[in-house]
């Protein structure tokens, strides 16, 4: 087997990579509007309500009708997955992998037609469309040579007389939760970390993504995935979502959303049911509120750069992205009016358009909810850039800079998850760890300095899943930074990484005398 490496990123200055793009683009827009059936046991279930999928930078552009799962076809899913799983979990783990193996060969034949779909139905610009679709090769190559490494359990020792045995085996039904932000990577990794390790998925994908999710189980359909191994629901959240973590034959969720939700999902999922035998298990990755600091010794350029590339790349609607920066003084104003000089450069508008850095934020709830946020930023700090919205056609909002944070500000303490980013000044190096620690999240963070000593300062005090040193702080890649968060930010399953299968698996001990 070849060794894991990720997938390169498409560079779109070749004149030929942008042919092969606009044809991805030409692709989706010849199956636009088209219905989108559940898909329970292989069966292809039509209903008459349905969830109507637009593109975010043009609401009246339909992406498709998808129809909507309620209690009973959730129901059905469920009696589906349990008798999937009886064969399933039998299925040599080799097996399982190649359906993985396979799956990712046909996503990268057809990579552009996904980043296309995500431009669309996700309002991705086309590189950050080309990185979801990448980090979806990447899992499904990953996963699947995770489940080759640890397929025959781990060394124990054994006594004369006896032999001992230590292995793993799957857990059962799962639902995976996902969201909307990595409509691709996201629902793909979760879905196929649960499947590989031998569990059978109920896939509840999110309301504003669910037609990507569609095409990617037809994928897996198409990569050899048996009938019911993968039931595709989409729902209500709070219908659908809430009946499958509350059902006493759920075993485990794999939730990826917001702190809220997770919370629900974590309490509800904690209560032993009637005719339930085990306690559920919950893999919850949840928000950030990603701080960048700058030290006084730094490469100011590289720190203003990463501040706007991480604040707003993908309109900063990324778990990972920056939303405040914390500045030691005596640097403080040469990195902000650095960074607002690049970001009224930025352009913001639909992203079909290939020299567009920002395209719109997900949808009217997620517009007015920043937009509030952007009122409370022009209350608590100074506006330096940005402020603006339009959600005429689609729903734009423009980057947003606030300086002169105090660093309680409701704006430095709560996830916004738009294209707004606070600048906060800190006296010295140590005040600005403080104030990055300052949240109830622990997600990402990133230094700028050239200090040794507070490189090595912040490694130890700087409290989050993935902390990056001169670099912005997005962009985690599968098998080479593992992701997940700490405290409000989730479970810290560390996706991508060399333990999140296990956390899918139950381990059994056989010991036989001899
Ligand atoms: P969300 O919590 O609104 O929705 C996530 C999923 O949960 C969706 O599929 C939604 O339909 C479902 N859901 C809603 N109510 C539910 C309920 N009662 N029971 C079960 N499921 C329910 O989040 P979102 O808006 O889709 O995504 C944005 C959030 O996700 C942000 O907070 C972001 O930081 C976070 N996120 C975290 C990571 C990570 O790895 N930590 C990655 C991506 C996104």
């Amino acid at each position: 087997m070849i060794t894991y490496r990720h997938e390169p990123f498409t560079d779109f200055t070749e004149e030929e990579n942008k042919l092969a793009f606009e044809k991805g683009l030409q692709i989706v827009e010849s199956y636009l509007g088209s219905d989108y059936p559940l898909i329970i046991d292989g069966e292809r279930i039509t209903t008459q309500d349905k969830i109507v999928s637009i593109n975010p930078a043009n609401k009246d552009e339909i992406i498709g009708y998808v129809s909507k799962s309620n209690m009973e076809l959730a129901e059905l899913a469920m009696q589906s997955s349990l008798k999937a799983f009886e064969s399933w979990k039998k299925a040599k783990p080799e097996t399982r992998a190649d359906v993985l193996f396979k799956a990712a060969a046909i996503v990268r034949r057809r990579k552009h037609e996904f980043s296309a779909l995500l431009v669309k139905e996700a309002g991705k610009p086309w590189n950050e469309a080309d990185a979801d679709t990448a980090e979806a090769i990447d899992f499904m190559e990953y996963y699947g040579r995770q489940m080759l490494e640890i397929k025959n359990g781990k060394n124990v020792e054994s006594r004369p007389g006896e032999f001992n045995r230590y292995h793993y085996i799957p857990l059962g039904v799962s639902v995976v939760i996902s969201p909307w932000n990595f409509a691709l990577a996201i629902m793909a990794g979760t879905t196929v970390a649960s499947m590989v390790t031998g569990n059978t998925v109920l896939l509840k994908p999110a309301s504003t993504t669910p037609v990507i999710a569609a095409k990617f189980v037809e994928v897996l359909e198409e990569a050899g995935m048996p009938k019911g191994v993968v039931n595709y629901i989409p729902g209500s959240g709070s219908e659908v979502g809430d009946y499958l973590v509350d059902h006493p034959k759920t075993r485990f969720i794999s939730f990826t959303g917001s702190r809220e939700v997770g919370i629900r999902i974590y309490e509800r999922a904690s209560k032993v049911n009637a005719g339930q035998i085990w306690l559920k298990r919950v893999i919850a990755e949840m928000g950030g509120k990603d701080t960048i600091v700058v030290d006084k010794e730094a490469d100011l350029e590289l720190a203003a750069r990463s501040i706007v590339k991480s604040a707003f790349g993908f309109s900063g609607q990324k778990c990972s992205a920056c939303s405040r920066a914390v500045i030691v003084e005596d640097v403080y104003d040469q990195v902000l009016s650095r960074a607002v000089e690049i970001t009224k450069k930025l352009t913001v508008g639909d992203p079909t358009n290939p020299n567009i850095f920002m395209g719109p934020v997900n949808d009217q709830n997620a517009y007015n909810k920043i937009m509030e946020y952007i009122e409370i930023g022009k209350q608590e700090g100074k506006l330096m850039a940005g402020g603006e919205g339009d959600d005429s056609k689609g729903f734009f909002i423009k980057p947003t800079i606030f300086a002169d944070l105090d660093p309680e500000a409701k704006i430095m303490k709560e996830e916004i998850f738009g294209p707004v980013v606070a600048f906060a000044k800190a006296k010295d190096f140590t005040e600005a760890i403080e104030i990055a620690n300052n949240t109830e999240y622990g997600l990402t963070g990133a230094v700028i300095s050239k200090s040794r000593e507070n490189i090595e300062f912040a490694r130890e005090e700087f409290h989050v899943g993935n902390l990056y040193f001169n670099r912005g702080c997005t962009g985690a890649i599968v098998g080479y930074q593992p992701f997940g968060g700490f405290n409000m930010s989730g479970t810290d399953s560390k996706a991508g990484g060399p333990d999140y299968l296990l956390l899918h698996m139950q381990a059994k001990t056989t010991s036989e005398m001899l």
